[in-house]
């Protein structure tokens, strides 16, 4: 099954469909990418390995988290909660002033088909009855989700030290393709996740979802939080998987929904 999200061999496969395309740009990008720099990513508990440049300078890293250099220096509110025994959900900062609307808007410049992806994204979250809730607006939104062009198929951030949501999805959607809504949604829904906080469920090993050989994503952890009565069996449909096949569609299972409730319900 073809990767989608943040496989990088997928994204390099996808993006050399791209005329400006570089050969191997992902790989290249790396090697310009300084040993100091890649230990600060690796120490915040990211994956150092495959990281990649977007077109304004920012690193991307895990395929679709966007770093900044000052993110490299900042020192995020980490938790981490172990739902199950096989998926564990770390955060980066959490969105603070609950109960809270958040809006989110839609550049024009996205396919309109998108409209309705969004659309389905938003009321994922909303039937969760957190007490954060999702509104689709024109404009003036806290999270603008907009066109991007770069080596990656999506990026996102992770919330502000103020408690504030990440402002901006980057979609590449020439690189994406024609999926069907369900896929979309659930590729808006995973960059939204990584705006209100979440990171990769599979962090520790993203052969789990990317397929190929495992690769540690970050510094190993410790303190993680058990929520207990949760299923122990595997559940491998997170929302925060890495990468997601052509065609995919995740909606929250039921760890996604404890780890939801757990921290914004
Ligand atoms: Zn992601």
């Amino acid at each position: 099954m073809r990767k989608l999200l943040l496989s990088v061999a997928g994204i390099t496969a996808l993006v050399c469909l791209v005329p400006a395309c570089k050969k191997n740009a992902s790989t290249d990008a790396t090697q310009e990418i300084s040993q100091t720099t890649l230990d600060k990513i690796y120490q915040l508990g990211f994956s150092n390995k495959n990281v990649s440049l977007d077109e304004e300078g920012n690193y991307i890293v895990e395929g679709d988290i966007l770093l900044t250099a000052k993110d490299l220096t900042a020192t995020p509110d980490t938790r981490f909660l172990r739902v199950g025994t096989e998926e564990q959900y770390r955060t980066n900062n959490l969105v603070t002033g609950l109960p809270r609307t958040i809006t989110v808007s839609l550049a024009s410049q996205l396919p309109s088909s998108y409209a309705a992806a969004l659309d389905e994204a938003l009321s994922r979250y909303n039937a969760q009855g957190l007490r954060i809730t999702f509104q689709r607006v024109s404009s003036g939104a806290t999270i603008s989700i907009v066109r991007g062009n770069g080596n990656y198929l999506a990026s996102a951030g992770f919330p502000t030290n103020a408690g504030n949501p990440y402002g901006q999805v980057k979609v590449n959607s020439r690189a994406i393709g024609n999926q069907p809504q369900s896929t979309v949604a659930t590729i808006l829904a995973h960059e939204i996740g990584h705006c209100i906080g979440f990171r990769h469920t599979d962090y520790l090993d993203r052969s789990y979802s990317c397929g190929g050989q495992p690769v540690n994503e970050g510094a190993s952890t410790v303190g993680a939080v058990y929520i207990p009565g949760t299923a122990t069996g595997p559940d491998p449909n997170s929302w925060m998987l890495a990468c997601i096949g052509s065609g995919q569609n995740r909606p929250f299972n039921n760890n996604d929904k404890t780890a939801l409730d757990f921290l914004y319900k």
